[in-house]
């Protein structure tokens, strides 16, 4: 039976993956050391004899025993307000951490992928991005600790390839939403949601002519799938090319939740950029894969999930395992 390990499986895109990954027919090593990530998104997973679950930070040396054929390296805090709590750490997980997948996946000669960002572009010039633009980044702002880490991470990625011939693959995953996010991490959908649903204004920042374009995890999912199982090591971009300003995406959520409530505008972040869209085309010429589910289809989907959970969930100031890490 072929063996794929997935860090930062307790994640968003984490155990969505292992979800698939189980369901082709492989058994799946999830690790995670839980910082940013939640067992409830695994637990339903742990009756299944084809699944395990490490905890451990990939940062440190990482011992797997028996075959592994596929290494996913998904482990990483993902929201800006996460790296400005864990700076060091979103950095040695993208650095120290890629490492240690990489050493693992040449000993055990397996294929290794690796999720890369949009944020590899910063704020970008050119619009919309395509993989052979390099981007335009602030390696001393608040974002250069993940946005520097999978930078570098591409980097050795890519050396491993070319001086150790392993078999690599680098997905570029634009913003993606959907069951599973976490509420309170401070990023633009849940918190959105969030504020509706506790019946607060919804807080754009800057003057909301920022723009997005928000993938659904299932169609982000089928990207990565297909981009492992190709022959492509050069990078590819994943996303939904659907590009909307966030004072209109602000509208939408109002209208999707009911609320009575209004925006309301606050500060941008520093290095905020002013917009992102995919250019996919290599996707789809090279995996013949393009996202199939609409916003409009994806949204109601998450705001079913987010509406189910324990109403305590919604008034949580942050996830409890940042105080472990942050003393
Ligand atoms: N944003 C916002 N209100 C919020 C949270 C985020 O207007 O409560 C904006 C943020 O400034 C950015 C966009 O929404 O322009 C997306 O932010 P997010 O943190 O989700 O991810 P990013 O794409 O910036 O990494």
């Amino acid at each position: 039976m072929e063996r794929v390990l997935i860090t930062g499986a307790a994640g968003f895109l984490g155990s969505h993956l292992c979800d698939r990954f189980l369901k082709e027919g492989m058994a799946v090593v999830a690790m995670d050391n839980l910082i940013t990530g939640d067992l409830k998104n695994i637990e339903h997973l742990f009756p299944n004899e084809h699944f395990e679950f490490h905890h451990h930070d990939v940062s440190k040396f990482v011992h797997v025993s028996g075959n592994v054929d596929y290494v996913l390296h998904f482990a990483s805090p993902a929201s800006p307000i996460d790296y400005l709590k864990i700076p060091i750490q979103t950095l040695k997980v993208g650095s120290l951490g890629i490492h240690n997948c990489l050493g693992l996946a040449k000993a055990k000669n397996a294929r290794l992928l690796i999720a890369s960002t949009s944020e590899i572009y910063g704020d970008p010039v050119v619009h919309p991005q395509t993989e052979d633009y390099w981007g335009n980044v602030n390696p001393v702002g608040p974002r250069g600790v993940y946005d520097e880490a999978k930078r570098f991470q591409e980097a050795i990625t890519m050396a491993y390839h070319t001086y150790h011939g392993l078999e690599t693959r680098i997905a570029r995953i634009f913003n993606t939403y959907g069951p599973r996010m976490r509420l309170n991490d401070g990023r633009v959908l849940p918190a959105f949601i969030g504020q509706a649903l506790r019946g607060e204004d919804l807080t754009v920042f800057g003057d909301g002519s920022q723009t997005r374009s928000f993938c659904y995890v299932d169609d982000l999912v089928e990207g990565i799938f297909r981009l492992l199982m190709s022959d492509h090591a050069e990078p590819v971009n994943l996303g939904n090319p659907s590009e909307i300003t966030i004072g209109e995406f602000a509208e939408e959520i109002i209208k999707l939740t009911g609320t009575t409530q209004k925006v309301i505008y606050k500060d941008l972040p520093v290095d905020d950029p002013k917009q992102r869209r995919p250019d996919i085309s290599k996707a789809k010429s090279i995996l013949n894969w393009e996202p199939k589910v609409d916003r409009s289809e994806g949204l109601k989907i998450t705001y079913e999930y987010f509406k189910s959970l324990p109403k305590e969930e919604l008034y949580k100031k942050d996830h409890k395992n940042f105080d472990a890490y942050t003393k």
